[in-house]
């Protein structure tokens, strides 16, 4: 597996992602595959463009304005996503730049947002993050505010298609999976952002129409 070419590695991960939707009676063609590229260099994507992956997750605002301004000059259908923690001051850059946001954890944040989407006229598609494993470090809503921060995103204008969560580091995910797909359903939000490299097979059983994989792709971060 290290040393895969990337095109091995990406044909890897869809055949895994393929195989585990099938096993859910689930549509292969239902789940993205967002591929993680926070700290690898445009060198190290080109190759996953190359091979056809179009969508890309960044998790730091300034970081992707460095990277993908020249990689979408060379490529018009990237679609790129903002999975990292988003501070409001922030807000009207991340709007210009992503097509999706899956990290909207709180009101400032939701108005922030709203502010910036009107201002550009640009609406990207987004998620609300839920803290799961209600873990005091990590982002995301609490399960509990989940109704009271989708009603102010509605209230705002915000496009909320579905939502994202970490499950804890230490624990087996597929309960915390199968907990996002209840909120979601519960909430008529059709997305659910779960999955990583460690877990991304079994988040897709659980029902994942958007997996992040990062390392299985590109090979372990510095
Ligand atoms: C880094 C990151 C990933 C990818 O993690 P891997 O284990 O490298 O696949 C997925 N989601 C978020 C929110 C991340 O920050």
């Amino acid at each position: 597996m290290n040393d895969a070419s990337p095109e091995q590695r990406l044909a890897e991960v869809r055949s895994t992602i393929e195989k585990a939707a099938r096993l859910a009676s689930r549509k292969p063609e239902d789940v993205t595959l967002i591929a993680v590229s926070k700290t690898h260099p445009v060198e190290a994507i080109r190759p996953l463009i190359a091979a056809g992956q179009r969508d890309f997750g960044e998790n730091r605002v300034q970081e992707a304005e460095a990277k993908w301004p020249a990689l979408r000059s060379e490529t018009s259908d990237l679609r790129l996503h903002l999975i990292g923690s988003l501070q409001s001051n922030k807000a009207s850059e991340a709007v210009a730049l992503f097509d999706a946001i899956h990290s909207v954890d709180r009101a400032s944040l939701v108005a922030a947002l709203a502010k910036a989407m009107e201002r550009q006229e640009r609406r990207p598609e987004c998620f609300l993050q839920v803290n799961v494993g209600d873990e005091p470090q990590k982002g995301g809503c609490a399960v509990a505010d989940l109704p009271a921060l989708l009603a102010e995103a509605a209230e705002a204008g915000l496009r909320i298609e579905g939502l994202m969560a970490i499950p804890p580091a230490d624990r087996e995910p597929a309960p915390y999976f199968a907990l996002l797909d209840e909120l979601a359903e519960r909430h008529a939000l059709p997305l659910r952002s779960m999955g990583m490299s460690g877990d991304y097979p079994t988040a897709v059983m659980l029902g994942a129409t958007h997996v992040r994989v990062g390392t299985a792709l590109f090979g372990a971060r510095d």
